[in-house]
């Protein structure tokens, strides 16, 4: 274990290995300065880096859903999923794919390039780790995570660790991250619940920011967090790599990392530091279902924080005003003033993010069907055309006879079906949420999905 200071960066106290005498376990081993994998510990500046880079703000909603990444096919800690949420608690529930995902979506400095430039020792090129590195696919020491933590601590400021007296003191970091979204990052790791134990009492406690980690096949329990003036890290694992089910972050490492806060806590008292936010940030209204800025018919709002001039300024387009028809129910495309009608306002889920609300056992409040008869160009004007996600659009295709190429196309949430065709060869239909596996031969094709509603998309790929 490691506690550092934050405001000096010294060392307090370091403890490489359970019994420094003891051959048995490796005991002279400095478990601080062992390259370890560190489980989930690398995700919160994941989420920093998206914040920075404007890809998310805490409150956008991310789809913790199967997906795969070319062959990478992460899965959960508890093999679940849970649906869309919100981002602070997508990192704090430590959720795989939406960190996975926004991982794959960073760029300059994506998390390799960052650790890189924070001097974290990476011996092989990006493509060995590809996305598994958010998940704890490179070895890091402790002493290198602890300086990361601690530079979330300093508004995103990266410092090494003094050991002795004699070690200089800087003056100057070298900025990681800004402090906008260190400052995010930090409050995220807030709202990870301590687990339940017989120490203090948790609630009136003061705040401990924190994340724990598990390696793949339980070889390493981590926890690290900062509170007050400290950052903290505890590892628990075996330094000859043997594996126990035991080793989880959250039950083995957690436990003692919160024993060790609260005896310094009440053995050595200062007032607990409440995070300052930097001028920056702004507090604004998201609507709370789709996480983004509200429009007129959102209703259920949350305050949260907004980097102006950076954070997505998306509004929000799941809430929409309806026109049914008050005799039977269904929806109208427009007014004609032959019916009785009434305006409601429903949820538009792209039916990615519906199928897994559905999977999550989560109602959503989603409109009616058209009334039959309703003119197909009315009903092909409301709404959203469907988006090609696979292929690629101008993409070539490796042909591969024995494998199928995957169609699947992003739909409205009042689609149920989607029709393929390859120029006018109509492939076949699938479920709004589902793929179709297109056998193709060698050629140029411009493909076309068409849903329910008589919207349409194409794009053009070459198979060879
Ligand atoms: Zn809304």
């Amino acid at each position: 274990m490691l506690l550092v200071d934050t405001r000096t960066h010294d060392v307090l106290a370091q403890i490489g290995s359970a019994d420094f005498w003891d051959k048995g376990i490796n005991g002279q081993v400095d478990g601080t300065r062992s390259s370890r994998s560190p489980g989930s510990t690398l995700k919160p500046f994941v989420y920093a880096l998206a914040i920075e880079q404007g890809i998310i703000h805490p409150l956008s909603v991310l789809a913790d859903a199967p997906r795969s990444f070319g062959e990478y096919n992460p899965e959960n800690f508890d093999r679940d999923f849970l649906g869309p949420l919100h981002a602070s608690d997508a990192l704090a529930r430590s959720r795989n794919v939406p960190a996975v995902s926004l991982a794959a979506q960073l760029s300059h400095p994506n998390l390799y390039e960052f650790l890189r430039r924070a001097d974290v020792p990476l011996p092989e090129p990006e493509s060995h780790y590809g996305l598994a590195l958010p998940l704890g696919g490179a070895e890091v020491t402790m002493q290198d995570l602890v300086r990361l933590y601690a530079a979330l601590a300093n508004n995103g400021e990266l410092r090494p660790l003094r050991r002795t007296a004699h070690d200089p003191a800087s003056t100057r970091g070298l900025r990681i991250l800004s402090p906008e979204a260190s400052f995010l990052t930090l409050q995220m790791l807030g709202n990870v619940p301590r687990p339940e134990m017989n120490c203090a009492d948790a609630a009136s406690a003061a705040p401990v920011f924190w994340k724990t980690g598990t390696s793949h096949g339980f070889r390493d329990a981590w926890s690290i967090g900062i509170f007050d003036h400290y950052v903290l890290a505890v590892w628990i694992g075996n330094f000859d790599g043997r594996a126990n089910g035991a080793f989880v972050g959250r039950t083995a490492a957690a436990p003692l990392f919160f024993q060790i806060i609260d005896s310094l806590r009440a053995n050595w008292p200062e007032p607990g530091r409440t995070l300052q936010p930097p001028p920056n940030l702004k507090r604004v209204k998201f609507c709370s279902v789709s996480g983004d800025l509200p429009g007129a018919l959102c209703t259920d709002l949350v305050e949260g924080w907004f980097i102006p001039g950076i954070s997505p300024i998306k509004t929000c387009e799941v809430h929409r005003e309806v026109l049914v028809d008050v005799a039977t129910g269904l929806r109208l495309a427009t007014d004609d003033g032959t019916r009785e009608i009434r305006r409601e306002t429903y949820e538009f889920w792209p039916s990615d993010l519906l199928r897994l609300f559905e999977r999550a056992g989560v109602a959503r409040r989603s409109p009616p069907p058209f009334l039959l008869g309703t003119a197909s160009e009315l009903v092909a004007r409301s709404g959203n055309s469907p988006r090609i996600v696979s292929p690629l659009p101008n993409s070539e295709i490796l042909f591969a006879s024995a494998t199928a190429i995957p169609l699947r196309a992003k739909a409205d949430a009042d689609v149920r079906d989607v029709y393929w065709f390859a120029g006018k060869t109509f492939l076949g239909k699938c479920n709004a949420a589902e793929m179709l596996s297109w056998k193709s031969t060698p050629g140029d094709y411009e493909l076309t999905a068409l849903d329910d509603h008589g919207r349409s998309a194409w794009c053009n790929v070459r198979v060879r």
